[in-house]
This record gives C-alpha cells, structure tokens and sequence, in this order.
C-alpha cells in the first residue's frame, strides 16, 4: 500500500498526541463489577488542525487536494443543523481560498434556528455562502447536485464531498491515521488491547479498519454507533471498506470476521441528548477536564463505560478511545449538560 499516489493536503502538524487518562480510569473502575476496569487512553484527534479539528481534518485532506486537482472554485457539502463535518469543509475552503456552501438536512423536525449557537453560528462566524435547509429523508446526494448545476449554469466549478466526508477517497484519512498509529505504538513501545471509535456515516470506522487489514494489525475496532444499531450499521461500515480496500489494492478477506458494531448508546435518535451521554461527558470534564460533545463522543464515550460496566475487559486491560472532535455543539444546547432538561435514558 502507498497512500503517496493520492494528492492531499495538509491541515495538522504530525501526530495527534496519546495520552492517558488515569483519574478517569479510576472512576471508571470504581464504578464496574467488583470495582476493576480496563486503563483508558485517548488519541486526540480532536487537537487535528483547521480548529477546532476532528475527524473531518482528515478526511477533509484527501477530498480537497482532489477538489483543487479538479479545479473547482466551491465546496458543497451536506450535514445536521449542528454538524462538525460542514464546519471543518468551510475551514478547510476559507484556507484554500474557495467558496463554501451547505444542504442542511433537518434530520430531527423544527431543530433548525438560524439563531442557534454552537456550529451553526461559526458557520455564519466564518461566512458561509449559502446555507439551504431540507427536510429529513431528502436525498442529499441530489439536493448538493441541483446546487452544483445551479452553479454551473453561472459559470462556476463547485466539487460535491458526500455527507460526513465518507466516501472511499475520504476515509483514506483513516487509512494514514491506521499507519500514524502504528508508528506512535512503536515507537513508544505501546500496546492496546482495543480501539473505540464513533461509527456514523462511516469513513473513519471504515478507513481504519481498511487500514489496519493493509498494515497487518491485529489490535480489534470497536465502532460505536451514533445513529443505528449494528444491523443497519454493519453493512455500510464493511460496503465502505471494501472500497477503500480496492482503492488501495488490499485484499479485504479479514474485513467481515474483523468487524465489531455497537448499538444502543445512541437512543432515542441521532443527536438527541441522552442521560448516559449526560453521564459521560460529565465524568471526563470533572476527572480529566477533558471536553467531549452531546452529539458524538459523549455518546461513544457512554458506549466504553457501559462496555466496561458489562465487564468486557479484564482488569489491566488498555483500552484506546478516539476523540473525534466536536466541542462545539456543547454549546449548542447546555441545559441537558445542566441537569435542567428532562431525559431519555
Ligand atoms: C462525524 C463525527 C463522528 C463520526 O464519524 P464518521 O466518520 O462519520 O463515522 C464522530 N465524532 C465526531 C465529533 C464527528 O463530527
């Protein structure tokens, strides 16, 4: 595999750090079976540049080397009201001199405000060109390609990135943070016993389990879902991976039996806050001061404490989590954060 065939651009300077997060570990044990729990660790790909980064950086470096290849003049991409991925796309245009605009899918009803906070004013912050609303269900493929022949028809080049940034040329991001790991393990001399990841639209699940099958590592994903239990998860995750795998020429035999859904932490609907969320994004703020959001990793992070609750690690297990990002949806809506709002379990 050489991911040098692939123009891409660069957002981060080297490695996103590891780091352990002893306090929160401790709580964490202290509230398992028999008062033992597995030593977490995080990789901080929430500190990925076009700041504040996260996943998106990336994914984002493959997709707009190929925009530029391209010629294009404008990014168009789509996402929720409060979506990182379409924050991050309109860093990375500003950088590059490019126009930005947005299809907004209003996955959950009347959730839309112009005046609301959080991503949706640094979309406004940072001048995004245009930003169209549609309701859920709306296929957004077609929705971002009505606006590029808009565009066309005036003489412009915009370059459509696929929601979440996932397709296989973008989870190739996931594929250089598979070998980036690699080489940090290493390096220091260190081993996991698992990873946990988000698993929602799917390239970084998906890039680093491609990445891992190229690179020969055995150390298993774990993907947390934030938007569907593992029956609908499961076959988006590995259809996406056997197309990074052909783009990268690597059998994807193991892809299958390599595989680990997680469903359940994500209830009762994509973004929707929840108390286990509550619960963990709490816990690493106070023990770690260590910032997680309400739409993702609070959720993702709820799915390792509930997995260590069933007692899925013995103790003195290493358990690596991946920070994708996303701080600032926490101020999008503080009062379930607060204990003022009521809530799902
Ligand atoms: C998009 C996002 C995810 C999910 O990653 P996918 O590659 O879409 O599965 C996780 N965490 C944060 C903060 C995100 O913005």
């Amino acid at each position: 595999m050489d991911l040098n065939r692939f123009a891409r651009r660069r957002y981060s300077d080297g490695p996103t750090p590891i780091e352990p997060l002893p306090r929160f570990s401790s709580a964490l044990a202290a509230s398992c079976p028999g008062g033992v729990g597995p030593e977490v660790w995080v990789k901080r790909d929430d500190l990925l540049g076009l700041s504040p980064g996260g996943n998106k950086t990336r994914k984002l470096e493959f997709l707009v080397a190929d925009a530029l290849a391209q010629g294009a003049d404008t990014l168009i991409t789509c996402g929720a009201p409060q979506s990182n991925h379409c924050r991050i796309t309109l860093s990375a245009a500003i950088r590059e001199g490019l126009s930005c605009r947005f299809v907004i899918e209003e996955r959950v009803p009347g959730s839309y405000s112009d005046e609301a906070n959080g991503n949706h004013f640094l979309f406004r912050l940072m001048g995004v060109e245009s930003i169209s609303v549609v309701p859920a269900g709306t296929d957004m493929a077609a929705a971002m390609q009505k606006e590029a022949d808009t565009l066309a028809s005036q003489g412009r080049k915009a370059y459509v990135i696929p929601g979440g940034g996932s397709n296989a040329l973008g989870s190739l991001g996931y594929v250089s943070c598979a070998m980036e790991l690699q080489q940090q393990m290493l390096d220091a001399g260190m081993h996991f016993d698992a990873l946990v990841v988000g698993s929602g639209s799917s390239g970084t699940h998906a890039g680093l389990l491609a990445g891992f099958e190229a690179l020969g590592m055995d150390l298993p994903i774990i993907g947390i879902g934030v938007s569907r239990d593992p029956a609908q998860q499961a076959p988006i995750v590995l259809d996406l991976a056997r197309q990074v795998c052909s783009l990268i020429g690597v059998d994807a035999g193991r892809l299958q039996e390599r595989l680990h859904c997680v469903g359940g932490f994500w209830q009762p609907k994509y973004s929707v806050p929840n108390r286990r969320m509550v619960e963990a994004v709490h816990m690493l703020a106070r023990t770690e001061a260590l910032l997680l959001d309400p739409v993702y990793t609070g959720k993702i992070m709820a799915g390792l404490i509930g997995l260590a609750r069933e007692s899925r690690w013995s103790a003195g297990q290493r358990i690596l989590f991946l920070h994708t990002g996303g701080m600032p949806s926490l101020f999008w809506n503080p009062a379930p954060l607060l204990g003022t709002a009521e809530l799902a379990p």
